[in-house]
């Protein structure tokens, strides 16, 4: 978290004196601005690259995380790209009217991959990421349900809004910060996400729609849209509810268009009104980029649109932020046009293939029991078998010492008791990497076999690892 405290904190950066661009055996050693405060004068520009430079060594290797979603590689030609267009305001769409032409051409690529009624006049926009895309369709949604209940709302009613209890932290912020109450179905036994008799019970005349993920981030499972879908059809034709639904494909809604094409979950459904995707997860962009499309204008409440300045007309926008980096949306361009859809197959069942791989590899190893086998986000979940003497958390620490990063957390309601490792599957993670976590991880399991108990047994307090 960034809001450290900086007070009373006296510690300095030192400068070596033969070491590196910023090399100064005489003069350098007097150097060492202070770490919280602003120092009195500059530092020259090799000096300040070089400290900050040795400082990020000690981030971890991204290549090695398999907790993150995002993408940690990408062509010399995109980074080229994206460092020609650092200085592009996204915003600035009379400045740059190119850039705004090509998020307009993502745009319509997206509708039509999620079968957009009308493609060419979809509404949609780029995003920083799925959560603010996620804000964005949630506030749509919301401002739906005032404007069909403003007698009831005026009159104190409380929006809801329902979703499994595996919805990414995003859906939390959003009811917490656009105060909408979250009604979230827990777990169950062996189902670890939404099902449509848990949405339809959870729904009332306040609900302002139901949220289906594609897919968890728990486990990598796709939660069955087109079930809650019938689910809420068939809940209209009784009580005359009419219940709308968003999909957070955050990751699938770039895995199912290519591998699942006849999976039914997109705008196919009459009921789904809105659709998010990472552009830096699966859609193979470095950090910074979401989107969010709407089935048509209707979903879209016209209010929520405001206007910006376009080559000398105006141009309609949805965004939290103003000024934002263009450099992701034409990263998104160029995988896009550079992929195709043959491209984006190969690339996406790749991924799944690995984890699928790596899945049985790791089911063969014994002491383990996949919860999930990573043939749908390529993503799997394991847990360890009872009669190990070891548990996740001994695993993914002793996984932390060659570099590998596989995160172990525990479950949400009613599954607290379960605690699993997640694998990320993500481009650049070849078979070949795969044999070699495989390969740590046969090394270490006598190890971990002759532990008397799991180390948290011990009061050896449990690391729980990222794994949004
Ligand atoms: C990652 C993720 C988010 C948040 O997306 P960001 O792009 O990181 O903001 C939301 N929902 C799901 C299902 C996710 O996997």
């Amino acid at each position: 978290m960034a809001l450290h405290k900086g007070a009373g904190d006296d510690r300095r950066l030192t400068v070596g004196p033969f070491l590196g661009t910023a090399a100064d055996p005489l003069g350098s050693m007097e150097l060492a601005p202070p770490l919280h405060r602003l120092a009195d004068g500059p530092v020259p520009a090799d000096t300040a690259y070089q400290l900050i430079h040795d400082e990020l060594m000690l981030d971890g290797n991204a290549r090695l995380n398999l907790a993150t979603f995002v993408s940690t590689s990408m062509e010399d030609q995109a980074t080229r790209l994206m460092t020609e267009c650092l200085d592009k305001n996204m915003i600035d769409k009379d400045e740059y009217p190119q850039t705004a032409e090509l998020e307009r051409r993502c745009v319509a690529i997206l509708a039509h991959l999620w079968h957009a009624p009308d493609p060419d006049t979809a509404v949609g926009c780029s995003t920083t990421g799925s959560s603010e895309a996620c804000m964005l369709a949630g506030l749509a949604l919301k401002r739906r349900w005032i404007r069909r209940n403003a007698d009831r709302y005026a009159a104190g009613a409380r929006p809801n809004l329902v979703m499994g209890v595996n919805v990414q932290v995003c859906w939390e912020k959003f009811c917490v910060f656009w105060e909408v109450e979250a009604r979230t179905a827990p777990m169950d036994g062996e189902r670890f996400h939404l099902g449509p008799e848990q949405a339809v019970a959870l729904c009332d005349e306040n609900t302002i729609g139901v949220v289906g993920v594609l897919g968890s981030t728990f486990d990598g499972s796709y939660e069955p849209v087109a079930e809650i879908c019938a689910a809420l059809d068939d809940l209209q034709q009784r009580t005359g509810l009419d219940v709308p639904v968003h999909v957070d494909g955050a990751s699938g809604g770039m895995i199912a268009p290519f591998l699942d094409e006849h999976l039914v979950w997109d705008f196919r459904l009459p009921r789904v009104a809105s659709v998010n995707t990472s552009g830096h997860k699966y859609g193979l962009v470095y950090p910074g980029v979401g989107w969010a499309l709407w089935r048509d204008r209707e979903a879209l409440p016209e209010e929520l649109v405001f206007k910006v300045n376009y080559l000398g007309g105006e141009m309609p926008t949805f965004a939290l932020n103003f000024s934002r980096p263009g450099a992701e949306v034409i990263a998104q361009y160029y995988v896009f046009l550079r992929l195709g859809r043959a491209g984006f197959r190969a690339v996406q069942g790749a991924c799944r293939e690995v984890a699928g791989y790596l899945a049985e590899g790791i089911e063969r190893l014994g002491g383990f029991r996949l919860l999930t086998r990573g043939d749908q986000l390529p993503v799997f979940a394991f847990t360890t078998t009872d009669e190990v003497p070891f548990d996740v958390f001994d695993v993914s620490r002793r996984l932390r010492e060659r570099g590998w990063q596989v995160p172990a957390y525990t479950f949400p309601a009613n599954r607290e008791d379960l605690a699993v490792l997640r694998v990320v599957c993500r481009n650049g993670f070849s078979r070949d990497l795969a044999d070699l976590l495989l390969g740590d991880l046969a090394r270490l399991l006598p190890e971990l076999r002759r532990q008397p108990v799991p180390l948290k047994d011990l009061g050896v307090p449990a690391r729980t690892g990222f794994h949004h």
